[in-house]
């Protein structure tokens, strides 16, 4: 494959950004890759590993001279990194962001870019609950789906290379209003990680009654929850701050549902529990047939190096 960015700042050097390293060299799209994070413990790790070309100490280093830079950062942090960097972008210049959220990045990083910069920004629906420069692997986006949602007045030859970049990454990519990627993804994946992180807590609040039953008899989907909900705390405090009036949305709808099953169990109703339970498991179905995910029963476990959260 071609080169497609002369030269890429990675801003954040944690698993997307890594991944996206690994991927970017695997598929030869960039033809230097700069990076940099907050800490020096983190730069210091990157550059032993050798996860960039060059790792530098400044954001505002990293942009010097870079025709795309990937804000890869928690969400609630975009807004100042977009402010530190825009001074030393060069014009012509693409600007995206890997974050689980975005119409709040719109709302944080539009206003700091000067004119002339193309901003895309981006989510890839692929992740793990591991996080850190050690984390990344070229594979994470393999035929997982890429969203971008451009603003209204992006450049299409820019929109088309930053496409080309994602499926040379191995993703399929598409389109989306900001908005509507957040609704999306809060039905997805925003609440369903609530009602994980809200599962585990209650099994620990049983755990200091039963002592170790809880995990010693941990079944397959409480075992799946633990994993979603050992997910990166600051990644997903910010995900829930930055999209709260659709992730509050959906939960008011679980919350009805949840009170619907809770009444036919509670009538002693199997034929509402049966129709209800017949519906969900044509769901999962599609998802299978969608090429999502498969029907081996291996139970989230393994499934790190699979990308198998999505942020
Ligand atoms: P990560 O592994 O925790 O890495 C985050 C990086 O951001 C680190 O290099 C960290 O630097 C830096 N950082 C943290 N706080 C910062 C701040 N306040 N200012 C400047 N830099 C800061 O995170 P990740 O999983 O790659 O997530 C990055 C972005 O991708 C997030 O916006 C997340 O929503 C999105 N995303 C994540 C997933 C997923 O499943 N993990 C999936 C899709 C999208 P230090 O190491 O020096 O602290």
């Amino acid at each position: 494959m071609s080169v497609l960015y002369k030269r890429v700042a990675l801003i954040g050097l944690g698993l997307i950004a890594g991944s996206m390293a690994h991927a970017m060299r695997r598929a030869g799209l960039a033809g230097e890759i700069i990076g940099t994070a907050r800490s020096a413990d983190t730069r210091a790790v990157a550059a032993e590993i050798g996860l960039c070309d060059r790792v530098v100490d400044t954001a505002a280093e990293a942009v010097a001279g870079a025709d795309l830079v990937v804000l890869a950062v928690p969400v609630g942090a975009m807004g100042r990194v977009a402010e530190g960097i825009a001074p030393h972008l060069a014009s012509g210049t693409t600007v995206t962001d890997v974050g689980s959220v975005k119409k709040d990045v719109v709302d944080q990083v539009g206003p700091h870019l000067p004119e002339g910069i193309h901003f895309i920004p981006g989510h890839p629906l692929a992740g793990t609950e591991h996080s850190g420069p050690r984390s990344g692997f070229a594979e994470l986006f393999q035929d997982r789906y890429t969203l971008l949602t451009p603003v209204s007045d992006s450049d299409p030859e820019a929109v088309a290379r930053l496409r080309a970049l994602w499926e040379g990454m191995g993703a399929r990519v598409e389109e989306m209003d900001a908005e509507h990627h957040d609704l999306v993804l809060a039905v997805t994946s925003h609440t369903p990680h609530l009602i994980a992180y809200t599962m585990v807590g209650v099994a620990d609040h049983l755990r200091r009654v039963t002592e170790s039953e809880v995990i010693k008899y941990s079944a397959a989907g409480f075992r799946d929850f633990t994993r979603i909900a050992a997910s990166d705390p600051t990644m997903w405090r910010d995900v829930f701050l930055s999209n709260k009036e659709a992730t509050l949305d959906i939960l008011g709808r679980f919350t009805e549902e949840l009170f619907v099953l809770q009444r036919a169990i509670r009538m002693g109703d199997g034929d509402a529990l049966f129709d209800y339970f017949t519906r969900t498991r044509a769901i999962r179905r599609g998802i299978i047939e969608a090429g999502q995910d498969t029907d081996a029963p291996n139970f989230g476990r393994n499934a790190a190096k699979k990308g198998s959260n999505d942020g």
